[in-house]
């Protein structure tokens, strides 16, 4: 074990995992490219767990931290902060939520616990319809409304939860159902739900593409035929944007437009990719629900300038170099590239995913059966040839998740596509 290593086990909590038999050290990165402590080289395929949105090192980023940090790196809420007000401005316009108000947070957990907050105020209801398989962050109330146990390290939430399917298709009894059939079986799913329910039910979230539980989308549409429902009964639907926003998806610039005969969401929540790495998390809602609970702030570091600078910067590089359009192309040759190669193996089940949110579920030889071990082998032969990859799934997290910066290019796609179809190859 390295020294390293053994410091992180003697003082880290012991639940704090770390990918790999011998785990990385990354010391820095450039574009799509990150560096371990020995001088080796990584095409980056998870980009930090979509943190890394743009580009590793980006030189308008660091600019922008760099000049900012060197004139106020703090200040707090109670001062005008002018990176804070552009930024929100340029959110809420891109929201497409009307009379949208956004407020800044440091992580994705604290943004949909401020969403819950707002809407359990506005609804004056605890209860909460959740989807299966769905991840939100472990929070005391995030771990409530993550489906899946694997992901949750208590089951003590404040919250009453409902579990709604819809958001995978998976093995169950809807697994041989088409499209229009499976929205049809999830509505009606969702009538009987809410047909147990006692009392008001204040909110609906749901990623529209599931991130952590292996990049599984719903059918498009699906969260506009639960949404007729959730307006006859005045549910609000809460959009968990964390993976899916700002382009990552390739089609749309929002998960929720793959269902956007519903319109926006009544709240937005947004992490990850936003600061290309630097901690900002928020929530957007119509002004009547933002302001529906009474307070000062709810966040010291939320919204700071250092990272606000970053956010700025970040999101007018990948609008004027449209990234959304890159992730459209150049993911879905990486797509078809995956589909090509894994034709005939018989521990693939599926590649799927849209834009540059890729997933490789594996099962075990010639089975419908998961297989989280060869998930991991493929892990580390595809980090013995310089490629990361990440993992994600139900509670068996067998399936590989694929989501390089959005800049990727072409040549790091084929080069890259094809170290995972080698690696797939090794651990047939
Ligand atoms: N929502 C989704 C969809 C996520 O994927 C995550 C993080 N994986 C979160 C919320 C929580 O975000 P954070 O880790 O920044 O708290």
């Amino acid at each position: 074990m390295s020294e390293l290593l053994a410091r992180h086990r003697a003082v880290l909590p012991d639940w704090l995992a770390l990918y790999y038999e011998d785990p990385l050290e990354l010391t820095h990165g450039e574009g799509r490219h990150v560096w371990d402590a020995g001088g080796r080289r990584y095409l980056d395929f998870f980009g930090g767990i979509l943190t890394t949105m743009t580009a590793h090192a980006l030189p308008e980023v660091t600019k922008a931290v760099s000049e900012q940090a060197a004139r106020l790196v703090h200040s707090s809420t109670l001062y005008l902060n002018r990176p804070m007000i552009d930024l929100a401005e340029r959110i809420a316009a891109l929201s497409g939520i009307p009379d949208a108000r956004v407020f800044f947070t440091t992580s994705g957990t604290e943004a949909n616990d401020t969403a819950l907050l707002l809407a359990t105020a506005y609804r004056r209801s605890n209860q909460i319809i959740a989807m299966r398989n769905s991840y939100h962050g472990r929070s005391f109330s995030a771990v409530g409304i993550t489906g899946n146990s694997g992901w949750s390290p208590t089951s003590y939430s404040p919250l009453q939860t409902l579990w709604a399917h819809g958001a995978v298709r998976g093995r169950g009894p809807f697994a041989h159902l088409d499209d229009r059939e499976f929205t049809e079986a999830a509505v009606a799913d969702l009538r009987d739900l809410l047909g147990q329910a006692r009392g008001q039910v204040a909110a609906l979230i749901a990623e529209p593409v599931q991130g952590v539980g292996g990049f599984t989308s719903p059918p498009d549409g699906l969260y506009a035929a639960f949404r007729e429902v959730l307006s006859e009964r005045g549910i609000l639907w809460i959009a968990d944007e964390v993976q899916t926003g700002w382009g990552r998806t390739g089609d749309h610039f929002w998960g929720w437009q793959a269902h956007d005969q519903a319109g926006p969401p009544d709240l937005l929540t947004f992490a990850k990719g936003i600061g290309n790495g630097m901690s900002i998390g928020g929530v957007v809602a119509r002004a009547d629900i933002m302001n529906v609970i009474d307070t000062n702030s709810l966040s010291t570091f939320g919204g700071s300038p250092v990272t606000m600078a970053a956010g700025l910067a970040n999101l007018t590089y990948l609008l004027e170099h449209d990234l959304q359009g890159n992730a459209r192309r150049v993911g879905g040759l990486l797509r078809e590239r995956l589909r090509a190669g894994t034709a005939g193996m018989a521990h693939v089940r599926e590649v799927r995913g849209r834009g540059l949110m890729l997933g490789v579920e594996l099962v075990e030889p010639g089975t419908d059966r998961a297989d989280p071990a060869r998930a991991s082998a493929v892990l580390e032969a595809a980090r013995a040839a310089g490629l990361l990859l990440g993992k994600g799934g139900g509670h068996d997290t067998s399936v590989l998740r694929v989501a390089p910066p959005l800049s990727l290019t072409v040549a790091e796609a084929e080069e890259g596509g094809d170290l995972l179809l080698s690696a797939l190859r090794a651990t047939a």
